[in-house]
């Protein structure tokens, strides 16, 4: 794995699902597989990987990149359940799309995911989740 960049993912703005059958091609290194990850690095640039991929670029510190992922992922899972999704996750995925246009800055969006997920913990700690998982 050689050209890694420096850069910093500062959150994940997108996951595709090519389905059970796989059939995507990891930007990154170009194996196949079913989820490709899109997401914003700190200088700027939006890269994708698939998740083996993903887990080679350095990223922010704090839960802002793993809460993210995991509103990608919640969001699929919604949709496939036809359940509605939580508040808080709707708000992660509208921030981090209003991230990914431009027309917020990463600390606005971090504040704006930090505020959804402290929303999302005292629920948990209400609902007597004390040892839910963490999503970092
Ligand atoms: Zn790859």
């Amino acid at each position: 794995m050689s050209g890694l960049p420096t850069a910093k993912i500062i959150a994940v703005l997108h996951r595709s699902d090519a389905g059970p059958e796989g059939g995507d091609t990891c930007p990154h290194c170009g194996a196949s597989g079913r989820y490709v990850l899109t997401f914003l690095c700190d200088d700027g640039v939006t890269r994708g990987a698939m998740s083996g991929c993903f887990q080679l670029f350095r990223r922010a510190s704090g839960p802002v990149v793993a809460l993210t992922r995991k509103a990608c992922e919640k969001a699929a899972e919604a949709r496939t359940s036809r359940r509605t999704l939580a508040s808080w996750w709707e708000e992660i995925l509208a921030a981090t799309t209003r991230l990914g246009s431009g027309e917020i800055t990463p600390n606005e969006h971090r504040a704006l995911v930090l505020s959804a997920d402290g929303r999302r913990r005292e629920w948990l700690a209400r609902k007597g989740y004390g040892q839910y998982r963490r999503a970092s």
